[in-house]
């Protein structure tokens, strides 16, 4: 602070009070000095930019999550993947990935419309984030498709923790259709051979998975 009173400064200033919302301040410090550099007066000027700043948070949140069932979006999650790539520095910290898809969603689509398929994926989205409160990072990859990315967990964690989500979601049936709900899984660890590489790794994992009958985990 005697800093900024000595220079000058100009910055957002956060403001957080117990009970009270956050606010924002752009504020300028501006020191008037006398022939000797010695302050003299200092003027403070604050404007509050808490809207401002509540509307970029929320453009923000738009940006990074998926519009229908607020998870987050693909482009989101593949950057948490290069960020944990990030440190370069030989250590490769173990991360490992889900991709799911529902099976046999164009059904639902087409005996029931499509207003209840996307109350369906809302079901599964709900059922992802409670399987995953801060373990992982839920995304929807596009379609009936999602992606779980875990940090710091190997293959065989993952692949346990995939039969776990496939047995949750298979043991609560959607309760107002007379229809079972089930996912097939691929799985895998991320080996240094690159991002695309991964995900193409995991895409035929997740078709293996349909292929030998859906309802299941391949990792
Ligand atoms: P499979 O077991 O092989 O996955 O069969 P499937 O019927 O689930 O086939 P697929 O995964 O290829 O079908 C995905 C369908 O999801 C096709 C598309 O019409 C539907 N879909 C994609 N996005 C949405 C959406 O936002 N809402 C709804 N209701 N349907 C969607
Ligand atoms: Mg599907």
């Amino acid at each position: 602070m005697r800093r900024a009173f000595e220079t000058g400064l100009q910055g957002e200033l956060e403001v957080r009070v117990e009970t009270v919302p956050v606010s924002w301040y752009l504020t300028t410090v501006t020191p008037i000095k006398d022939p000797a550099e010695n302050v003299q007066v200092v003027i403070c000027i604050s404007k509050n930019i808490t809207q401002r700043k509540q509307l970029e948070q929320e453009l923000y949140d738009r940006s990074i999550r998926d519009g229908l069932t607020s998870l987050f979006n693909r482009q989101f999650v593949m950057e948490r993947m290069r960020e944990l790539l990030a440190p370069g520095d030989g250590t490769m910290p173990p991360f490992s990935m889900m991709m799911l898809d529902i099976d046999h969603f164009k059904t639902i689509n087409d005996q029931y419309g499509h207003v209840v398929g996307d109350e369906v994926l809302l079901e599964l989205s709900g059922r992802l984030k409670e399987s995953f409160p801060d373990s992982g990072w839920v995304g929807r990859y596009g379609g009936d498709e999602f992606v779980v990315l875990l940090p710091d967990c190997g293959l065989a964690c993952a692949v346990h923790q995939a039969e776990s989500l496939r047995r949750i979601i298979e043991s609560k049936p959607l309760a107002h259709l007379r229809l079972p709900l089930t996912v097939s899984i691929g799985v895998a660890a991320f080996l240094d051979a690159g991002i695309r590489n991964f995900m193409e790794r995991l895409d035929g994992l997740l078709y293996q998975a349909k292929r030998q009958g859906r309802n299941r985990v391949i990792g």
